[in-house]
Parts: structure tokens; C-alpha cells; sequence
């Protein structure tokens, strides 16, 4: 309650603007994923690699826009691809250039996107995704695993939610080889796809193990059953994704996030064998129209990205500084005895309050179990704790850098966690 009060103090601008938007807004904002009690710091503007509030805090950023925004703030060579296209148009209404050069990056970087489309999130790739492998396999049902988020409308965590696509829903346990693989041999007839996460973000940065993903693979391939690996979050894990760390060649692929260079954008793509079957001008086509799909500012921004700033050297040296940052953490803790720990891989890290090994979502549930209330409040106090000590981090404590996180930034994350212990 003292921490929360002192943030209360200290944020009077958050707090009315807050307080004035629930007139408009449930809940007085418009993103589930950054709301927390009492109400979350209204940002102002962002620069580098911090975010300034309209209180005038400024926090080095590891929320980064939930991955997205792995160029870090006011990347020079984005804002120059966006002057030109805006100078360009803006709204052009027809095939374009930019079009043309952002999905010949993306299907040389992700080899298992021999052809794809775009949309306008990660969401909505995930549901045409699921579409097209209905429509190709004529099978209804869909194999998802527990935990997983795959967006507002497809999210299984614990159970599914009451928003979710009206799709026949087969789930099982993350991680677990062969439960899954029973599952898939039990309902072969009936699935048109598995949709997995590489790593589950959402359900607390946990990976997928390779034993796992090759499983899934192997059993999909056999029965015919489109596997789709949602790399909304996790592309900006290597050059070519989690798929190219494991070398995994999925039927299809899902991408958003960072690959429109901070804009709003969704892809979807896989074998040429099934995404043909978007070719207008073949019988029987799918159709996929979407006003915005190809807007050009996300096209212009992603290839900016892309050929500009995203070199596979430079999303290694991120990737291999998010290795390293989490060992520090996990290393504080445990000289200290502390049931404290970190989830993650590469760029994406979670922080846990409890010792045991964490495999999926029931693991993370075992070892809170009774302490529900406990670890409630090490997470509200874990995060007013760091945000005061100038750390932009979310409530759930799942975090990401950018390209422009620097060493003292991290310095600064391990010096406030180390006092935090
Ligand atoms: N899939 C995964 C794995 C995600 O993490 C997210 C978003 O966090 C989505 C899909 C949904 O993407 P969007 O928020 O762009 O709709």
C-alpha cells in the first residue's frame, strides 16, 4: 500500500488522465496488456531507449511495446522511410513498391515463407492462418496448447477465452512431447492445423523445447495437418526466427510486431503449395482483400528496418545481450538463496518469484500455488520498485530490449533488481 501510495503521489498527470479516460474507455485505457492497478504512467514521448511520461519521469524501456519495438524509439532510417512515403502519398490504393521489397526480405529471412500476405496484426494473421489451413485440408479443428496467446481472440490461458473464434479447439500441455503427439494422433481427422508458439510469451517467456517442437513437426507432417508457428513475438529471436535457431521449417508462418518497423502489421505465408491458393487469378481462389494491408508506411518502415538497421549481426548482439543479462539476474539471486528466478531466451526475459523448474504454465501454477496472494504483491512491488528506480516494466514482469538498450541501461535493470533482493 506504501508503494502504491507513493506512485499515486508521484504520478498526478497519469492519474487524472487516467481517471478522465474511463468516460470513454473501460478501464480508462485501451490495451489489456498495459493495465495495472492503480492505473498505468500516461507516456508522452519516447526516445533511444527511454520513455518520458506526462510527469515527467523518464524510464529506460523494457516493455519496448511488447516486442515491437525492437528498433528502439525515433530510429533515424524509419523516420526517413516514412517522410518519403508520406511524401509519396501516403495512400496509394494499388500494388506498390514497397510492398514488393518488404515481402521479398521477409520470405528471404523466414525460408519457410515461400509466399506470403500481408494483414494488420499479429492477430490477424494468426486467424487467416487458421482459415487458409481449413479451407486447404477441409478439416475444422484447430490443436493449440495450454497458456498459449496467439491474441485477443485466440488465447487459452487457463482454458479458453469467452472472446475466443468460434474454431473446434483441441488443447494440450506445452512441452510435453508426448501428450501432444497422443493428441494429434486422437483427433487426426478432424485438425486442420497445429498453432504453436516457439516460445510462449504471454504465459511467462517459457521456450519451446526442441525434443517438442520436432515432435509436432514430425506427427503434423505425417497426417497431413498444416503446422503453423506463431513467430508474432518471437522472430526478433535470430535472423531467421526461432524456427531458423531450431532448424524447423513450419508449413506456415505468422509475423507482426517489429516487422513493419514499429507500425501496424501482421504476415502470414508458408508453402507455395498452399499459399497459391490466394492467386487470384486461379479458380477458385481465396479471397483476401484488407484496405490497409498493404498501407505504406508499414511497408516502407518494415523494409527501412529490414535493410537499414535489422542486420543479422546486430539482432545477434541483442539476442546475445538478453542471454547475458538474464544469467546476471538468475546469478543475483541465487547467491542470495532467493526462490527467484528467470524464463526467456535471447531478447525476451520473464522474472519468477519460485524456485522449480518451469516447463509451462502448470509448472508456474504448481510452484505459486498458495502463494497466489504472496506473489500478487512481490509483482506489484517488483514492478512500482523498478519504475521508481527509472525501469519501464510491465506487472506480469515480462520483458524485451531493444536495439538501442545500452550496457549502462542494463547496469542500471541488475543495480535496482540486486537492491530489490
Ligand atoms: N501471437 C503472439 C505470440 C503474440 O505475442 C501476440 C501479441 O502479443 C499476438 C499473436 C497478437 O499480435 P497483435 O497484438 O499484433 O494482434
Amino acid at each position: 500500500r506504501e508503494a502504491e501510495e507513493r506512485y499515486i503521489q508521484a504520478n498526478p498527470k497519469s492519474a487524472a488522465i487516467h481517471g478522465a479516460s474511463k468516460a470513454a474507455m473501460p478501464g480508462g485505457n485501451t490495451r489489456t496488456t498495459l493495465h495495472y492497478s492503480p492505473f498505468p504512467v500516461c507516456i508522452r514521448f519516447a526516445e533511444g531507449s527511454r520513455v518520458i511520461d506526462v510527469d515527467g519521469h523518464s524510464y529506460v524501456d523494457f516493455i519496448n511495446e511488447y516486442t515491437a519495438g525492437v528498433l528502439g524509439h525515433s530510429e533515424p532510417a524509419v523516420k526517413a522511410a516514412l517522410a518519403q512515403a508520406i511524401a509519396d502519398g501516403l495512400t496509394l490504393g494499388g500494388p506498390s513498391i514497397y510492398e514488393h521489397e518488404l515481402s521479398a526480405i521477409i520470405s528471404q529471412r523466414f525460408s519457410s515463407m515461400e509466399r506470403l500476405r500481408f494483414c494488420n496484426s499479429g492477430t490477424e494473421a494468426n486467424l487467416l492462418a487458421l482459415a487458409t489451413a481449413r479451407a486447404v485440408t477441409g478439416r475444422p479443428a484447430v490443436l493449440v496448447f495450454d497458456g498459449a496467446y496467439h491474441g485477443s481472440l485466440l488465447y487459452f490461458s487457463h482454458g479458453a477465452s469467452p472472446l475466443n473464434m468460434p474454431i473446434p479447439f483441441v488443447t494440450a500441455p506445452y512441452n510435453d512431447a508426448e501428450a501432444a503427439v497422443k493428441a494429434i494422433e486422437r483427433h487426426a481427422q478432424d485438425l486442420a492445423a497445429v498453432l504453436v508458439e516457439p516460445l510462449q510469451g504471454g504465459a511467462g517467456a517459457i521456450p519451446g523445447e526442441l525434443a517438442f517442437m520436432r515432435a509436432l513437426r514430425d506427427a503434423t507432417r505425417k497426417h497431413g495437418i498444416v503446422f503453423i508457428m506463431d513467430e508474432v513475438m518471437t522472430s526478433r529471436l535470430s535472423p531467421s526466427g526461432v524456427q531458423g535457431r531450431l532448424g524447423i521449417k513450419p508449413d506456415m508462418t505468422t509475423l507482426g510486431k517489429y516487422v513493419g518497423g514499429g507500425m501496424t502489421i501482421g504476415a502470414f505465408g508458408g508453402r507455395a503449395d498452399i499459399m497459391e491458393r490466394f492467386d487470384p487469378a486461379k479458380p477458385g481462389a481465396l479471397p483476401h482483400g484488407g484496405t490497409f494491408n498493404n498501407n505504406v508506411l508499414a511497408m516502407a518502415a518494415g523494409h527501412a528496418a529490414f535493410t537499414k538497421v535489422l542486420t543479422p549481426q546486430a539482432i545477434d548482439r541483442m539476442n546475445a545481450q538478453g542471454d547475458d543479462l538474464r544469467q546476471r539476474l538468475d546469478a543475483l539471486a541465487k547467491t542470495r538463496g532467493l526462490a527467484v528466478q528467470t524464463t526467456g531466451l535471447g531478447s525476451i526475459f520473464a522474472i519468477h518469484f519460485h524456485r522449480g523448474t518451469i516447463r509451462n504454465g502448470h509448472d508456474l501454477d504448481e510452484g505459486e500455488r498458495g502463494r497466489e496472494r504472496e506473489i500478487n504483491d512481490l509483482k506489484t512491488l517488483f514492478q512500482l520498485d523498478m519504475m521508481a528506480q527509472g525501469h519501464y516494466i510491465n506487472r506480469r514482469i515480462l520483458g524485451n530490449l531493444s536495439l538501442q538498450t545500452s550496457a549502462a541501461d542494463l547496469a542500471s535493470f541488475l543495480g535496482a533488481f540486486e537492491e530489490f533482493l
